[in-house]
């Protein structure tokens, strides 16, 4: 139904075979260097030498259908790569196609000025930095952005960035070196063109690292998820991005193939939780016979196989969406992965932990981490409610607006 092309398919067997032989080995090491206090928010050293060799092996930017700066492949021939990589939390990296990096860097690929694109896009697209983006704030309720109120107040050749924000994924790490800034700039205008965003490098004058918020405990060092306060800080007008009153316009636009790789990678986690739990259920004897002999697991493992495949048709329905009708008009099919994939993949985390009993509590085992990111998504990027409502709403509005089917 959804046949992938010949090279989308050699390039699967290729990022496979390195996942499996050179990054799913090293998990391990990067899990203990997150846990040593001593050593978590230096950056995990073996991704510098695993980034050269996939870089030089051509499974580099694979996310980016623009052929000036990445793969050149199709959202169709991206999705079976991304869930692939989705199966470790350290893939995305070395094949320097994680978030919040891919986000920014497709962003600066659509509406960066030729000084940005020069200055921020080809050292992220070289993985020579990573970056972090900058919207929700401290003590008030960011799924509206009506709320926000970190000003970029206008000033005569330029504007100044006043104000806090949290959560920003990444922001802590010390490769990071320029943070996309959301900041309220026209407080009077209607609200689709009340913010601006602003490339603001890391070391502004006037910028401080508050604090990092753990997400269930884990610190996700050293990106960390960081508090950052903005005190009067320079902002010149050439560093405003797509257009003064433009940032909630270029975020929205970026939303859906954005969105659709962040629910392909988490199915890519969810299936490896499921193979997991599928080898537990042969090996672990209990009351005489293996796990998998027991009614029940039996069932729950059809269920969980069952919800696995609908959701990647489902993905895989989105993408090809996304390739022939574009992002307006794939936005239910988008919507419904946003919504479906974070609950349905932390559920099914949950599910394999329970198998593995105890062991799968543990901080180093694999699932625990997968879990804290799995439930993390439900709430990131807007919690799934406003992906659900949105998504009710184009159904009822029906066709015409919305381009459903
Ligand atoms: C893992 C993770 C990574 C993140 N990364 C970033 C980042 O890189 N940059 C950044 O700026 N922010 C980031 N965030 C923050 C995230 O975008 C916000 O947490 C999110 O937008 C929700 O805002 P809030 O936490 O203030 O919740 P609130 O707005 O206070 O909402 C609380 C809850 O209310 C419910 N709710 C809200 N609206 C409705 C509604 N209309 N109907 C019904 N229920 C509703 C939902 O259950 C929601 O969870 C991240 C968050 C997480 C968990």
């Amino acid at each position: 139904m959804f046949e992938i092309s010949a090279r989308a398919r050699e390039l699967l067997g290729r990022l496979q075979a390195f996942i499996n032989e050179q990054v799913l080995p090293l998990e391990a090491d990067w899990s203990a260097q997150r846990l040593d206090a001593q050593r978590r928010w230096l950056p995990f050293e073996p991704i510098e030498a695993l980034q050269q060799r996939a870089r030089a092996q051509g499974l580099w930017n694979l996310f980016l259908p623009d052929t000036r700066y990445g793969a050149g492949l199709s959202q169709l021939e991206y999705a079976p790569l991304a869930e692939a990589m989705g199966r470790s939390l350290l893939a995305p990296q070395v094949f320097n196609c994680a978030a919040p990096d891919s986000g920014i860097v497709e962003l600066l690929s659509l509406y960066g000025s030729d000084a940005q694109r020069e200055r921020w896009l080809r050292p992220l697209l070289a993985a020579e930095m990573r970056s972090a983006l900058a919207v929700s704030e401290p003590g008030v309720g960011s799924s509206d952005p009506a709320n926000l109120v970190a000003s970029l107040a206008k000033r005569p050749e330029g504007y100044t960035l006043h104000g806090r924000k949290a959560w920003v994924a990444g922001g802590a790490d010390p490769r990071c070196q320029i943070l996309l800034v959301l900041g309220l700039s026209h407080p009077e205008a209607t609200l689709s063109k009340r913010y601006s965003l602003a490339l603001v490098p890391r070391e502004s004058h006037g910028l401080k690292l508050l604090r990092n918020t753990s997400l269930l405990g884990f610190e996700e060092a050293p990106g960390g998820y960081a508090e950052i306060e903005f005190d009067q800080v320079w902002v010149p007008e050439d560093a405003i991005l797509l257009g003064p009153g433009r940032g909630l316009e270029a975020l929205q636009a970026c939303a859906g193939s954005g969105r659709l790789h962040q629910g392909l990678m988490l199915l890519g986690l969810a299936q490896r939780a499921f193979d997991a739990m599928l080898l537990r259920a042969r090996e672990r004897v209990v009351f005489g016979k293996p796990l998998g002999q027991q009614a029940l697991v039996q069932v729950t493992l059809a269920r969980c196989h069952a919800e696995l495949e609908q959701a990647r048709l489902q993905c895989l329905n989105a993408a090809a969406t996304l390739d022939r009708r574009g992002s307006r008009l794939a936005r239910q099919q988008i919507a419904l992965v946003k919504s479906l994939l974070p609950e349905l993949s932390a559920r099914i985390i949950d599910q394999a932990i329970q198998l593995h009993g105890a062991s799968g509590l543990g901080a180093d085992h694999f699932l625990a981490q997968a879990y804290a990111h799995a439930r993390g998504q439900r709430i990131a990027d807007g919690p799934e409610e406003l992906h659900w409502l949105a998504l009710g709403r184009m159904l009822v509005e029906g066709d015409r607006k919305t381009g459903g089917a």
